[in-house]
């Protein structure tokens, strides 16, 4: 309540749901013409609101849109089962090839070449971070325009 009378907030409540508002706000109603008159002019204009006509455009709005897009490019690859199966093939094959030195990797691998892995691999990751960074960058550009 707002010295005595109710808030904008509960004079709008009372134009579109008396039923939301407490017994107390309801007697005030029932007793103040003020308040009375206002939740009756709420009341009113959101009739007028939603007697409205929907806004309809006299243009074609989605075509616009999709014409406003860029264009997203079209990438002639393999269906992912394919790919798939490719590498399993080639799992399998280096697999076949080298499974008598595959032991001798494991256990007696020198230590420089441990470090080489790790390095590369870690090489590859920043790479990979920083493609896809570049990436969100860019769809981030897309988005704000
Ligand atoms: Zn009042």
């Amino acid at each position: 309540m707002n010295n005595g009378h109710l808030t904008e907030e509960r004079l709008q409540i009372a134009g579109l749901e008396n039923e939301l508002l407490s017994a107390a706000e309801k007697l005030h109603l029932q007793h103040c013409d003020a308040c009375r008159l206002q939740a009756a002019s709420y009341k009113q204009l959101f009739a007028e609101v939603q007697s409205a006509p929907h806004a309809a455009f006299d243009f074609p709005l989605e075509e616009m849109v999709m014409a406003g897009l860029p264009e997203t490019r079209k990438r002639r690859s393999l269906p992912s089962l394919a790919w798939i199966f490719i590498a399993l093939a080639t799992g399998a094959g280096l697999f076949w090839a080298t499974k008598k030195y595959l032991l001798t990797l494991v256990t007696g691998v020198l230590p420089f070449t441990l470090y080489t892995s790790v390095l590369s691999a870690l090489v590859i990751f920043i790479f990979l971070a920083f493609d896809m960074y570049r990436r969100y960058q860019q769809i981030f550009r897309i988005v704000e325009q």
